[in-house]
């Protein structure tokens, strides 16, 4: 058989990542003028790992996510771009054929429960039809897997609970049943935007590890999005800062963490409580993000950014950064000197934080795109 190009043979190898999203573009038209809701969106996920997509309320954290699971709806909307899932591209391909891939090769949880469970129809019977929609199984086998499921996800008493209506359970348990509901078809891929916002702290901590037990049975390739780095450090591989509709840093979690360089990724960390840390707190970032009908001229976060003063000419309110390889596996998109951005960060949240790492790692890849390796897979 005849492969039409090399990306594609990359695409398909059993090892290369199965979600793969590139220059992905969402545009809606509006009365106002048009609506940047992704400007150019590159990442992909091997199955197994975890990445976190994290930023604040309107930097498009979840219209990349529903342009993957093709729910922006096109005939509102303009996505280019492509997605790739296992070989196969989304993007291009007809409603009917994505139809057949949601709820069974990729599956999406959202912040409200009810926007996936309908009111009126047993939790039981929604988990069933989940089920034979994608396979021909009987509808006992179904209600059996259904009982299974809920069991799973920590549904006490599956077997009364399953013939239960969605508001006859607590919100944590509508969104284990959710949960339940995006799993039952085993998905290789799991898109979970926001899962925990509305549930209080206990049961996000519950939540985020029944997301990961099922993940390391299931080998499933999650992608967890959040407007709070401080939930996802235990469970992520890699973490892709999101702000105003691009990926502004992306890095090992490790590595975000320990060395974080673009301003605003020290704004979200400088806000997180932490024990570990001496911090002169930060004032949360000032100001608000952009409108999505006009982003500013050169770095989008210049009007924010407290540090456009260390970059010559101007440069942060004229020309528009590119995301570029800080360090081997470590993108940033920003024009402070990468040596400057450290410094930066250690002062900012203390030393410990961006020091160590960043004075370990300073002389061994300098700036710029040193690593021969595409960034963070
Ligand atoms: P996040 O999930 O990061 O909070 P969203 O992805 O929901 O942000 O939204 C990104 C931007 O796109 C926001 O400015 C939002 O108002 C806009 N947007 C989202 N959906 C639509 C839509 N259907 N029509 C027009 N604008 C939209
Ligand atoms: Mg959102």
């Amino acid at each position: 058989m005849r492969q039409p190009d090399s990306l594609r043979v990359d695409q398909r190898a059993e090892a290369g990542p199965y979600l793969s999203v590139s220059n992905l573009v969402v545009k809606f038209p509006s009365e106002d003028g048009i609506v940047n809701a992704v400007e150019g969106v590159n990442f992909s996920v091997t199955r197994g790992k975890t990445l976190a997509i994290v930023g604040e309320s309107g930097s498009g954290k979840s219209v990349t996510a529903l342009a993957i699971m093709g729910l922006v709806n096109r005939k509102s909307a303009k996505v280019t771009g492509e997605v790739w899932l296992d070989g196969e591209e989304l993007v291009e391909k007809p409603d009917s054929g994505i139809r057949k891939l949601r709820g069974n090769k990729m599956a999406m949880i959202f912040q409200d429960p009810m926007s996936s469970l309908h009111p009126f129809y047993r939790v039981g019977a929604q988990l069933s039809e989940a089920a034979r929609t994608h396979r021909k199984i009987s509808k006992k086998a179904a209600r059996e897997e259904a009982i299974e499921m809920l069991s799973r996800v920590g549904i006490p008493a599956p077997r009364r609970r399953v013939d239960d209506y969605p508001h006859q359970l607590s919100g944590g348990m509508r969104q284990r049943v959710m949960i339940a509901m995006a799993l039952i078809n085993s998905p290789a891929l799991l898109i979970a935007d926001e899962p925990t916002t509305a549930l209080d702290v206990t049961v996000q901590a519950q939540i985020i590890d029944l997301i990961g037990q099922l993940q390391s049975e299931f080998n499933t390739a999650v992608v967890i999005i959040t407007h709070d780095l401080g939930i996802v450090a235990d469970i992520a591989d890699e973490v892709a800062v999101m702000y105003a509709g691009r990926i502004v840093e992306h890095a090992s979690t490790e590595r975000l963490y320990a060395s974080p360089e673009m301003p605003y990724t020290l704004g979200l960390l400088a806000s997180i409580p932490r024990m570990d840390r001496e911090t002169n707190r930060l004032d949360p970032i000032r100001g608000n993000p952009p409108s999505p009908l006009r982003h500013p001229d050169g770095c989008v976060f210049h009007p924010r950014c407290k540090y456009t003063d260390r970059v010559p000419n101007r440069a942060c309110f004229e020309v528009r950064p590119e995301l570029l390889e800080s360090e081997r596996n470590h993108l940033v998109r920003c024009h402070i000197p990468a040596e400057e951005r450290r410094r930066i960060a250690t002062s900012v949240l203390g030393a410990g934080t961006g020091g160590g790492a960043a004075i370990a790692t300073a002389g061994a890849g300098g700036t710029g795109p040193a690593a021969p390796v595409g960034g963070p897979a």
